[in-house]
């Protein structure tokens, strides 16, 4: 049966198309009523700003950043389509700053999502735009710039890793907007730690699937990530900018600050629990021996130490281990010097001289083949760590 919301919903836009068929532009947060269609922003990590009705049926979006300011050019976007009799809705994003990036992903229920068929996607006007066309049916169709990965799904497989492994869960902390930043940390008895961070930028999805891959391998259950964990502590936090995921984010927090530029001040309430975790860690007999940082940029690399790291090389040796057994995932490595910015790689290293690494996926990387890359990343540093006398 028909639950009476869903029978309502149809009628109910059917009547504001009418009663607003004079107005033509929505602000964000507003539901846009085009021809045959409606676009909605009012779920998480939804984002657009104004929409504009076209004559010929279709809409604009602007696409625009959390802040006026200068940053990053990772335009996030993230909408709603809910039918009305239209057989496919004209959508064009507009970009307000920088230009078309992420390929568009469709999803027929917000959770479960596929890249957008090539025939439907066009960037026009040099990348500064790109239209889409939305096929349409009788249910909501969800398009996103990378697939949608809110906080409460990240905290329901926190609760199944620690589930299944065993391994401690608690609340480091809060974010700005009170949302609990969660860590996983096994074996607290051992001196020796690799350290995990994931989600500082809240698009960055395909450097999220590969935590999630690389993570669940570690805190798995094999021979090889129960000897590790018996020799090694585990410490990770999957998200931690949970309020820029809820916001649909390009980069930066709620406070305005890009948290990837803020280790070392530990300025915003995220860092500064990874800043008093880090002191908490030094007050004891725990040692730092290896920093993954995910993230996504245009390709697959590692960036890594420009200055020798200790121990010497091992960043090298591991990956070297793990090229024979990748296939379908070309990867690069990168050495980069250490600037004046307050990035988690750079400053880890400069606090241990350990190795630290950003873990950057394609952000059109294919699913699949991230996946299995991180599972051999992630053992091959455990046999790595483990083959290493520290
Ligand atoms: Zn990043």
């Amino acid at each position: 049966m028909t639950p009476p919301f869903v029978r309502l919903a149809v009628p109910t836009i059917a009547l504001l198309l009418a009663a607003c068929a004079a107005t033509t532009s929505f602000p964000a947060g507003e539901t846009c009523l085009a021809r045959g269609y409606a676009i909605e922003d009012d779920f998480i990590a939804a984002r657009r700003g104004t929409c504009t009705r076209l004559p010929g049926g279709g809409v604009r979006l602007e696409i625009r950043p959390e802040i006026s300011g200068r940053i990053n050019p990772s335009p996030w976007f993230a909408f709603k389509v809910i039918p009305d009799g239209a057989a496919e809705a004209v959508v064009e994003l507009v970009y307000t700053r920088h230009s078309h990036r992420y390929w568009p992903k469709i999803s027929n229920d917000g959770l479960n999502w596929d890249p957008m068929d090539e025939r439907y996607v066009t960037a026009l006007d040099g990348g500064r735009s790109a239209r889409i066309v939305v096929p349409l049916a009788s249910d909501p169709v969800w398009i996103a710039a990378q697939e949608i990965i809110a906080p409460e799904i990240q905290d329901a497989w926190n609760r199944e890793i620690s589930a299944a492994a065993g391994v401690p869960l608690s609340v480091l902390g809060e974010s700005k907007a009170g949302l609990p930043i969660h860590v996983l940390d096994s074996n607290p008895d051992s001196e020796d730690v690799l350290f995990l961070v994931g989600r500082q930028h809240p698009p960055e999805v395909s450097g999220a699937i590969a935590f999630f891959a690389f993570a669940e391998v570690v805190f798995g259950n094999t021979d090889l990530a129960r000897e590790f964990r018996e020799r090694f502590r585990v410490i990770a936090i999957p998200l931690l900018n949970p309020d820029g995921v809820v916001g649909g984010h390009w980069r930066l927090n709620l406070g305005g600050v890009d948290l990837n530029r803020d280790w070392g001040p530990f300025e915003q309430p995220e860092t500064a629990l990874v800043g008093d975790l880090l002191d908490e860690l030094d007050a004891s007999a725990a040692r730092i021996r290896m920093f993954v940082d995910f993230h996504s940029t245009d390709k697959n690399v590692f960036y890594t130490q420009f200055d020798e790291t200790d121990p010497p090389g091992f960043t090298t040796r591991w990956l070297s281990a793990a090229a024979p057994r990748i296939t379908d995932y070309r990867f690069g490595k990168e050495t980069r010097p250490i600037t004046n910015y307050n990035i988690a790689k750079n400053y880890m290293f400069k606090r241990y001289g350990i190795p630290a690494v950003t873990y950057e996926v394609g952000d059109e990387t294919d699913r699949g083949a991230t996946v299995a890359a991180a599972r051999v990343f992630a053992e091959e540093l455990m046999r790595t760590m483990l083959q290493q006398e520290y």
